[in-house]
């Protein structure tokens, strides 16, 4: 597996635990492996300098099996949007990833930074008008930082927009009222539940699975129900490592590959239950993007941020190794951090775990799927 990184901040991750970085002619390698550049373009590198030509939000063609699992990040901060820390390379905004696979686009947490991602996606439907408007935003739970972008979120006020919303039930609170409760008088001038978007909640529990077809709609299923090999699946594993009430891990596979979304958790050895669920839900993953907010000092310097419920990138890379992982990106940085501070924990969790990168404004990650795509197909 190897990472790519272009000019433009676009990362491209082939699957294969090959460990090791491959230079190609579009852009300068990103290291984050110590191994030497190999010269051998691999299939993957040639799979993404075909990508690179195609512009970005192109869909795929119906009846095509999607050859890729593109992520990217639109928000990398954890408990409040920042703009005032130094530089501009990890950006300021809370956390928001977007997750393309073929026709399918799915937005997780909505952060401040949902709201470039809407503006993205109205550009998106008024550029493509012929396609179905249709995004699944996924919720990890409803603190602030992750909910923050969703009032000004460009899609819930067009009618063209059908939009699945789903999430955990908190604090004794249904999910459907936990979303629309966050945008209603005194809060929020306009009332969620007057929208002009069409938009459905559903309420996601520990061990939920999500099915997201080559196209159409996304549903819950069952253990019972065969999955086409084109489809987007969803794993959610509601975690007791944040306080009060947990969030929502969610593991994505495509083909083959597998994607797990790990923020606020809080990996500390004191549930170790918890932390063995977490674990064994990211086995063998070939990506973990997991929570590592706070520096070791930090953590437990003077005023410790112990029990905060977010982690260090020593404990994310626990969790990498343990799983057996192949690529580890630290996410939901301390807004207190300016780039240095955050690359600086960066450069700490490689000298542990040299498949590791840090998560940033704009960074796109693409996840080969095509191999795995034909072998599954049903
Ligand atoms: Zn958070």
């Amino acid at each position: 597996m190897a990472w790519r990184v272009r000019p433009n901040g676009q990362a491209s991750v082939a699957r294969g635990h090959t460990k090791q970085a491959k230079q190609g002619a579009s852009g300068a390698v990103e290291a984050p492996t110590r191994t030497p550049v190999s010269p051998a373009p691999s299939q993957a590198l040639k799979k993404a300098s075909a990508a690179k030509a195609r512009p970005r939000a192109q869909r795929a063609p119906a009846g095509v099996a999607p050859d890729a699992l593109i992520a990217r990040f639109w928000g990398v901060r954890g408990s409040y949007a920042t703009p005032r820390v130094g530089g501009g390379h990890v950006g300021g905004d809370t956390t928001c990833m977007e997750l393309r696979y073929g026709r399918q686009t799915v937005v997780i947490d909505a952060g401040s930074g949902a709201i470039a991602l809407g503006e993205e996606l109205m550009r998106r439907a008024n550029s493509q008008p012929d396609q179905p408007c249709e995004i699944t935003l996924l919720l990890t739970h409803a603190h602030h930082d992750h909910l923050c972008g969703l009032p000004f979120f460009a899609p819930l006020y067009d009618p063209r927009f059908h939009i699945h919303l789903f999430g955990p039930d908190l604090a004794g609170m249904r999910f459907d009222d936990i979303v629309a409760g966050y945008m209603r008088a005194p809060y929020f001038p306009v009332d969620f539940r007057a929208l002009p978007s069409r938009r459905t909640l559903t309420s996601l529990g520990d061990g939920d699975q999500i099915l997201l077809p080559a196209e159409g709609a996304p549903r819950l299923i069952t253990a019972a129900t065969r999955i086409p090999g084109d489809a987007l699946l969803v794993d959610a594993l509601l975690s007791q490592l944040h306080p009060v009430d947990g969030s929502m891990v969610y593991r994505f596979t495509a083909g083959g590959a597998r994607l797990i979304f790990a923020t606020d958790v809080e990996v500390r050895g004191q549930n170790p239950e918890a932390d063995h669920r977490l674990i064994a839900f990211a086995r063998s993953a070939d990506i973990l993007i997991h929570d590592a907010q706070y520096s070791e000092q930090d953590y437990g310097g003077a005023a410790p941020k112990r029990g905060y419920g977010h982690s260090t990138p020593a404990m994310a890379v626990r969790v990498a190794r343990e799983a057996g992982v192949g690529r580890l990106v630290l996410f939901h940085h301390e807004p207190h951090y300016d780039d240095q501070a955050v690359m600086e924990l960066e450069r700490q969790a490689r000298a542990d775990f040299p498949e590791t990168i840090t998560a940033r404004e704009g960074l796109e990650l693409r996840l080969d799927c095509l191999d795995g795509m034909r072998r599954r197909l049903v």
